[in-house]
């Protein structure tokens, strides 16, 4: 085990009718309020309304900024950097998924910022302040409500790029498993895989003497695999909510269950390329790489995949070698995805290779990609080919 530090300041309001904390905490941070959400869909569950509610009985001043779009864009951050500065915003409140969290995060950065908020996500300058933010989450997938990451599209240069700093961790998250309850399937569908994935990328490791790290991986992978059919049979199912809520959470919050592992990351690079220029979820992105990518590196530590095929999908090893076993495993995987519905190709939209050498070139921009395997330019370009 790698030595480590691990701090995560947010607080977290878990349950049923947490919602009717949120203006009291928000009023520990001051009144000039940038409430962020996303095309609508806390309109349409009567969210809105309670939020507003609740931000009223503190007697807060409400700037809005609505219509964030999945993978948030730039266009929207800057939108946001300038209500801050022209209504003098002392708390950024957003109320939705991932995309919200995310751009909510580099609008907090960038407002304290006199650059351009693309230097951050070009790797150019380092956060060095940000105003406070909380979150009111609306969809289980990303971990955004718990961690210090956000990620962005410059739609211009179709870049989609992520930054990271300990200064943007949500301040507090309301986390109430009803308010996923309108999530459509394909956006469920997309977070478990998503959840799913994050738990992937810090599991493969070559880092040794980790039973505990591995094991708490394994345990939020087996629980994603038994509420998955449970909450797309019926997405009013509380149990099934709250656990996927919580696993998602959990899957990537600064590192809780991997530390002291080195992690790798290479698979989000890989898709992030893919929804850059095509803009499809995801989630939907990781359902197509991540078993080609598993089946691109599992030689590099064949036990690793072995033990994940006995432990998270319960295949009998019997008389198997690792590799026959580690093989299993990512079909096993594979198998779900797709049962749960996810897509397993490119050519589910439309996507072909004429694209390939420029997303391959962009995902090792900043050098080699990933720790399970190294991967350079003509590695990335045969996962996409696997992919096809
Ligand atoms: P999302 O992009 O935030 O939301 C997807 C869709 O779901 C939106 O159309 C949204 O509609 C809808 N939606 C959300 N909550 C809903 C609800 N309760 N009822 C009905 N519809 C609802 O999805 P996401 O998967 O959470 O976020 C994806 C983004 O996060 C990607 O850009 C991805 O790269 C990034 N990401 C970030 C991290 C991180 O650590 N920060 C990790 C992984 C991925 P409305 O817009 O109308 O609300
Ligand atoms: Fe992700």
């Amino acid at each position: 085990m790698n030595s480590f530090s691990f701090h995560n300041p947010t607080a977290i309001l878990f349950g049923e009718g947490t919602l009717s904390k949120l203006g009291e905490q928000v009023g520990k941070f001051g009144k000039n309020v940038l409430l962020v959400y996303g095309g609508g869909s806390i309109k349409k569950s009567g969210l809105y309304d309670r939020v507003l509610e609740q931000l009223s009985s503190i007697g807060a001043n409400v700037v809005e900024l609505s219509g964030i779009e999945p993978n948030p864009r730039l266009t929207s951050v800057n939108k946001g950097i300038e209500l801050c500065r022209n209504h003098q915003v002392d708390f950024i409140l957003a109320v939705g998924g991932g995309s919200v969290i995310d751009a909510s995060k580099a609008i907090a950065a960038g407002a304290k910022y006199d650059g351009d908020v693309w230097d951050f996500l070009d790797r150019k300058a380092a956060v060095q302040d940000a105003l406070p933010i909380g979150t009111v989450l609306t969809l289980s997938a990303t971990g955004s409500e718990m961690n210090g990451s956000s990620v962005i599209t410059n739609w211009e240069t179709n870049q989609k790029r992520g930054f990271g700093s300990p200064l943007v961790y949500p301040k507090f998250s309301i986390l109430d498993p009803t308010l996923t309850y309108t999530v459509p399937r394909d956006q469920t569908v997309n977070g478990i895989v998503d959840i799913m994935s994050h738990v992937f990328e810090q599991y493969f490791s070559l880092t040794q003497d980790t039973p505990l790290q591995e094991r708490l991986c394994e345990s939020i992978l087996q629980t994603m695999i038994e509420n998955a059919e449970a909450v797309l049979e019926n997405p009013e199912n509380y149990a099934a909510r709250a656990n996927m809520m919580w696993c998602g959470t959990l899957a990537l919050n600064g590192g809780l269950i991997s530390v002291g592992m080195a992690n790798d990351w290479a698979s989000h690079g890989i898709e992030h390329e893919i929804s850059a220029i095509y803009d499809i979820p995801h989630g939907a992105g990781l359902s197509i790489v991540f078993p080609s990518w598993m089946k691109y590196v599992y030689d590099a530590r064949p036990d690793r995949f072995a033990q994940f095929a006995v432990r998270v999908w319960g295949i009998d090893p019997t008389g198997k070698s690792d590799e026959e076993l580690a093989l299993a495993g990512i079909e096993a995987t594979r198998a779900f995805f797709t049962r749960i519905g996810a897509p397993a190709t490119l050519s589910h939209y439309n996507i072909g290779r004429d694209q390939f050498d420029r997303m391959a070139e962009e995902a090792v921009r900043f050098g080699p990609i990933g720790s399970f395997k190294r991967l350079n330019k003509d590695d990335v370009k045969a996962i996409y080919e696997l992919s096809l």
